[in-house]
């Protein structure tokens, strides 16, 4: 059977499944572009950690919303629920240690207590260092979430301590007008292809449609569905890749996409939720090449190219032997 653990999850099922296996983290990143409602998101995460009906519907384990905590949570004065944003634009240390003080204390109400931190990017050095101490060891019940537009704009020590939740902007539908407009006489499936690429982010989205973009995506995807790796296509490629950070993860994001288009292809053939629908004969030709087992090694190997790209890496040795890699 194919897992989709690696596809998008909301982050209400994630939680859910690790309370049911009772592995509940004590660390959460909300990531999402503008728009998207990362600190709601966390709000109503928080309620399913301190409802005192946790209730099951649709197969998940979710709050009551009935409760008096759920209305306590609701309206911003459950003494367990501490919000934390920026004070001039920075979370400063001693926001820190407030909160690592109010989660050594124990929950005033039921058996958790939780701290979200809205805008964690804009931790400087020491704040990042003292919230680290406290994943590190978190006290028992005490969970943290924080929200920023994306994750290698925090320490990442800290993003290996927290579970990755995705938020996605809402009105989906509006932002595909919008980008309709801005960039008319596309093929329909490339609009989709880029709002779900940039998660909506809208700038992103436009950069995907580029004509750059659109051509690098193209001799990328041939170079993946041919059994032979050329030299020179090779050479090209790594080129692309490598110029900056940005292009670089923007071509893991592509690469994703494409895995998860040959898997959802293996599956269900040629359906609608295939993003890369446009270049339909490059998916089938990789569902011949690659066994479903190859094709999760892709995706943790990208994964791990995600995380080694903050590193001071070299840009250009990485992305060769990335490609080769993939190749084998
Ligand atoms: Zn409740």
């Amino acid at each position: 059977m194919i897992q989709t653990k690696n596809l998008y999850t909301p982050p209400e099922k994630i939680i859910s499944n690790m309370i049911k296996k009772d592995r509940l983290a004590h660390s959460f990143l909300l990531v999402g572009p503008q728009g998207s409602k990362k600190t709601e998101k966390a709000i109503e995460l928080s309620k399913i950690l301190l409802c005192k009906n946790i209730t099951k519907k649709d197969n998940l384990l979710t709050y009551c919303d009935k409760c008096s905590s759920c209305r306590k949570v609701n309206s911003f004065l459950h003494p367990d629920m501490h919000i934390i944003e920026p004070e001039d634009g920075v979370i400063k240390i001693n926001q820190i240690r407030e909160i690592k003080r109010i989660l050594s204390l124990k929950p005033l109400e039921g058996k958790n207590r939780v701290c979200i931190i809205s805008h964690a990017e804009t931790m400087r050095i020491e704040a990042s260092n003292a919230l680290l101490k406290v994943l590190e060891e978190p006290p028992n019940g005490a969970y943290i979430f924080l929200t920023s537009p994306n994750a290698r704009l925090l320490l990442p020590t800290i993003v290996s301590r927290s579970i990755i939740l995705r938020c996605k902007p809402k009105d989906f539908l509006t932002l595909f007008e919008i980008l309709k407009e801005e960039i008319p006489q596309l093929p329909t499936e490339l609009y989709n292809f880029s709002l779900h690429l940039s998660e909506g982010n809208l700038d992103k989205a436009k950069v995907f449609l580029s004509q750059e973009f659109l051509f690098w995506r193209k001799k990328l995807f041939s170079y993946l569905s041919h059994k032979k790796a050329w030299v020179k296509e090779l050479f090209f490629l790594t080129e692309y890749m490598s110029q900056d950070q940005d292009i670089f993860n923007n071509c893991l994001e592509l690469l994703k996409s494409w895995v998860r288009d040959v898997l959802l292809f293996n599956k269900h053939g040629a359906c609608p939720k295939i993003l890369n629908l446009d270049l339909l004969a490059f998916i089938q030709a990789g569902s011949k090449l690659y066994e479903t087992k190859r094709l999760y090694k892709f995706i943790s190997q990208l994964d791990f190219a995600s995380v080694a790209i903050v590193r001071n890496i070299n840009l250009s040795l990485f992305a060769e032997a990335l490609l080769i890699e993939l190749k084998k």
